[in-house]
């Protein structure tokens, strides 16, 4: 038999009911703040990660499934949705019909990490983008959208964790504090972030590692260095958080894996999730659009990890999935009139089904209850010399008989009611 790939997953008929729960909040609170959705491609040419992740992230060094396609170069399994709806505001001029616009995506991303719970190859994200806007009131708005969808969909055990790293102007001087202590604890590093100390300092404070993680305990505080704009900036973004009654806690150590990172970033985490606790994170990107070839404008997004948070909401809301409305249960002789019947069913909106096996009345009976069907509709010969079918509700045994001349409507008025 065939088994799927390590690490990638089937969302199975059952675990949908959650999914399309989750989504549809997504999209109708979205929505109300004025997103629209945009769909983008999965694959793309891998400089466009290689250029906005960066190149010494763990994504661009060791994560990314890339291909050759021909004489074309190298194409890349998108790892994340930030690059590509940057790539398309810029190809589509979309700043010059309006440079503001908040856009959001859903679909599978692809990152070859090692496969665990929470963790898979091929993972779903929930992703938002507002481009144009460099005030605060975005970042706390776009904070407040996130935590919204949490709390619509009674995500438990959430916690908001925000920081901000600075801008270009600042960010230096940190970054030089910081070296100076990492190269004092660099025996306690790990292999990735030694090279890191060199490369791209900042992710050392976003290792998982346990030495690491001791080793940056006493990090210098990046909220110290920050220039008195993007003080101001983050001001407004707790005031308004507290003003929202989102509660937030300043994580100083708290980075994010890609390079374009700018101000304010925030992530959602859980305790209910293992070691996998983060369930959304996001930030400001200021400079990304201009470095991949587009006017200056700001950004800022977020992603929320679809599978996690579906698991989370797994462990405390029982989907229950609903049977059919109706189970046609017919002989043979009558499997033509009875087509007609479920198809027209079907089309008025009552979900029918129907049986083809032609097997026993009582086996059938024993599929309709296995089925959860809410009614029976039985075709007795007998009965329908009288011009009339039984209709059987499931739940109390009471039993009716409908006149086959306006079965459908008949039919139709008993179900809803
Ligand atoms: P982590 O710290 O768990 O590796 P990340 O910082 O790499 O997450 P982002 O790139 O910010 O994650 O992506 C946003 C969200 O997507 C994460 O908060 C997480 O919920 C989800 N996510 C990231 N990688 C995976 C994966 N391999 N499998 C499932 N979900 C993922
Ligand atoms: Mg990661």
């Amino acid at each position: 038999m065939i088994q799927l790939i390590k690490g990638f997953k089937d969302i199975l008929p059952e675990d949908n009911l959650l999914w399309q729960k989750i989504e549809f909040a997504a999209r109708e609170l979205f929505e109300d703040f004025g997103y629209r959705e945009i769909k983008l491609p999965i694959l793309e040419k891998s400089e466009l990660f290689a250029r906005s992740i960066g190149e010494s992230t763990d994504i661009v060094e060791k994560e990314m499934y890339t291909f050759e396609d021909g004489s074309k170069g190298t194409i890349t399994l998108r790892p994340e949705a930030t690059a590509s709806a940057v790539r398309s505001y810029i190809q589509h001029k979309m700043y010059a019909k309006d440079p503001i616009q908040k856009l959001y995506t859903i679909g599978p991303m692809f990152r070859r990490e090692r496969p665990q719970k929470g963790r898979y190859r091929q993972f779903y994200q929930i992703d938002a983008e507002v481009f144009g806007i460099d005030s605060p009131y975005i970042d706390a708005q776009i904070i407040l959208m996130l935590v919204t969808l949490f709390e619509r969909l009674n995500v438990p055990d959430i916690n908001v964790l925000i920081n901000s790293l600075g801008c270009p102007e600042c960010r230096p001087n940190f970054q030089k504090a910081l070296l100076d202590l990492l190269e004092s604890s660099k025996d306690n590093l790990c292999e990735d972030c030694i090279r890191r100390v060199d490369k791209n300092p900042l992710r050392v404070l976003d290792c998982k590692k346990e030495g690491c993680r001791e080793a940056v305990k006493n990090a210098p505080s990046i909220i110290d260095y920050l220039c008195s704009a993007c003080e101001e900036h983050f001001d407004v973004v707790k005031r308004s958080l507290k003003k929202r009654n989102i509660s937030y806690e300043i994580d100083k150590n708290l980075v994010r894996g890609l390079d374009y990172y700018t101000r304010t970033i925030f992530e959602v985490q859980t305790t209910s999730l293992g070691a996998q606790s983060a369930v959304a994170g996001g930030g400001r990107y200021d400079g990304l659009i201009e470095a991949l070839g587009g006017p200056k404008q700001p950004a800022i997004g977020f992603a929320i990890g679809f599978d996690r948070l579906s698991e989370l909401l797994s462990q405390t809301v029982e989907s229950v999935e609903t049977g059919p409305d109706l189970f046609i249960i017919a002989p043979d002789s009558e499997k033509d009139m009875v087509f007609e019947w479920a198809c027209d069913l079907n089309l008025s909106g009552i979900k029918t089904d129907m049986d083809y096996s032609g097997r026993s009345r009582k086996s059938l009976m024993k599929r309709a209850n296995k089925i959860n069907t809410s009614y029976v509709l039985i075709v007795d010969e007998r009965e329908l010399s009288c011009g009339n079918v039984i209709l059987k509700n499931m739940n109390d045994s009471d039993q009716k008989e409908i006149p086959v001349e306006s079965l459908v409507d008949s039919v139709k008025s008993v179900i809803t009611g």
